[in-house]
């Protein structure tokens, strides 16, 4: 057994039975990104000496004979736009390269707090914008199952380290897709949360309306674990819920039988690889065989949500973004007056996607432009969260595809932008809504995984992991993941 290898709750298990120590576990899990690096690159900085201590003081606590938390002494990756303090937090960008965050995110703070063994920071497309992890500063990362093939984006770096080992579980952000598309190229569960589920504090900010912090993990068990521990309200977030949080590993029942599973046509239309739809049809009608009640529903604004979502998503980035001029932290080339600083510190700083972004939301912001495009993408907004308003009168669930098609080659979209846009148009629909998200590995198709997505209302993430629990328990899961 390489216990590299093993899910969070197996993992957990051996560790609370003493039959492995989180040292071993550590260790093995180091190894294997020792081994797997040179073609994966998943990660931008390993804290491999760190990770080592943090486990040791947990061996020091089983062997005082306290009873641990789930994922006490559990090696976890962490996107690289999550706040590490001490910890070099770049967002993939030349802007941020030596950016040491003088505090922890939240998140960040809580999985500490469960004893969970931080291995370090994962690459991810500049400042989360992109669908591939190739619009790193750095380097791009290689999907696990064919390394000439991207691992989606924009966590790709989390969703690889789990899929090769590399780490048991991971956090990703998600603001139009970046949780669930890498989950499904990559063969792993992914989860969008509600909006406002998970505390945003020290999450470098994207699209502040859209973004969401969720767990990337082998198994739905697992989701439901690492979700447990990071979700609730802070006070340092005031968009976060007040809501209380379950004990998510008890929503997995099994039992579906009670529920009503809605099919959107508008996710099976033009565009997507037709083998990719069946296997989605193929797995939702075994979700019927296992007792819900199935049947098609339209969401008839669904084709506005890709063009609202590529207005809103920069427009809130170059607000957000304004902040890196070289004056409190990360990059500064000095220029002659402090305007002349502030342009070169950008040029240099930012990627040429990130720029794009930033000239498109600044367009889209400024004075007579505004109504006709902000504005109004706010309102289509409204449209499509009243589809899901509608659809959730009579389903509990919707099943859709996660993308158009598997992993593409390296390099086939980085020339295009909406080839590389037209990616996320099953995925940005949820975070528009503010929905929670789902996707389980369902299929291989050209031997690549496909994953089948879950939406539910606003707090349904207990139904979405019930459904995925029984979805991948009923077939042989292990077969769609990499060993
Ligand atoms: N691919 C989408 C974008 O580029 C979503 C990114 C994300 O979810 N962070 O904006």
């Amino acid at each position: 057994m390489n216990l590299a290898e093993l899910t969070v709750h197996e993992a957990g298990d051996l560790l609370r039975r003493r039959e492995i120590s989180a040292v071993e576990l550590t260790e093995a899990v180091l190894a294997r990104i020792h081994e797997r690096e040179p073609t994966i690159r998943a990660y931008i900085t390993v804290t491999a000496e760190e990770a080592r201590q943090q486990a040791a003081a947990i061996d020091a606590r089983l062997s005082a004979g306290e009873d641990l938390p789930p994922l006490a002494g559990i090696p976890i990756a962490l996107k690289d736009n999550l706040c590490t303090r001490g910890i070099r937090t770049t967002c993939a960008s030349r802007i941020l390269a030596d950016f040491r965050p003088p505090y922890d995110a939240t998140v960040v703070e809580r999985l500490r707090a469960a004893g969970a063994v931080i291995l370090g920071k994962t690459n991810m497309d500049e400042f989360a914008m992109g669908s591939s992890t190739e619009f790193s500063a750095f380097h791009p990362t290689a999907n696990p199952w064919d390394p000439t093939r991207v691992p989606g984006g924009s966590s790709g770096g989390s969703a690889a380290a789990v899929a090769a080992g590399e780490a048991l579980a991971a956090l990703g952000s998600d603001t139009g897709g970046s949780i669930r598309l890498p989950a499904s190229f990559c063969g792993v569960v992914g989860l969008k949360p509600t909006y406002g589920r998970v505390s945003r504090y020290g999450l470098v900010a994207f699209g502040s309306s859209l973004d969401q912090i969720g767990p990337l993990t082998r198994d739905v068990t697992d989701a439901a674990l690492v979700l447990s521990v990071i979700a609730g309200h802070d006070p340092n977030d005031s968009t976060s819920l007040p809501w209380p949080v379950p004990d998510y590993r008890r929503a997995l029942t099994g039992e579906i039988a009670d529920l009503r599973v809605g099919v959107p046509i508008e996710y099976f239309g033009e565009g997507i690889d037709p083998l990719v739809a069946e296997a989605v049809r193929r797995a939702i009608r075994r979700i019927g065989d296992l007792g819900a009640a199935v049947d098609e529903v339209s969401l008839p604004n669904t084709p506005y949500a890709l063009p609202a979502y590529y207005v809103v998503a920069p427009a809130e980035a170059s607000a957000n973004l304004a902040r890196y001029d070289g004056v409190k932290y990360g990059l500064r080339v000095e220029g002659a007056d402090i305007w002349e600083t502030f342009d070169r510190t950008r040029e240099v700083g930012f990627g040429p996607e990130v720029k794009r972004r930033i000239m498109i939301g600044t367009y889209t912001l400024s004075a007579g432009y505004y109504e006709a495009y902000y504005l109004k993408a706010q309102k289509v907004r409204t449209l499509i969260k009243q589809d899901f308003d509608r659809a959730f009168e009579r389903f509990d669930v919707l099943a859709v595809p996660t993308a158009p098609t598997v992993a593409f080659p390296i390099g086939a979209r980085v020339e295009d932008p909406v080839a590389m846009y037209l990616t996320d148009v099953f995925t940005v629909t949820v975070n528009v809504a503010g929905l929670p998200g789902l996707v389980v590995p369902c299929a291989l198709v050209h031997g690549l995984p496909v994953g089948l997505q879950l939406l539910g209302p606003p707090g349904s993430e207990e139904t979405l992991l019930r459904v995925g629990y029984a979805f991948e328990q009923s077939g042989d899961w292990k077969a769609v993941r990499l060993p």
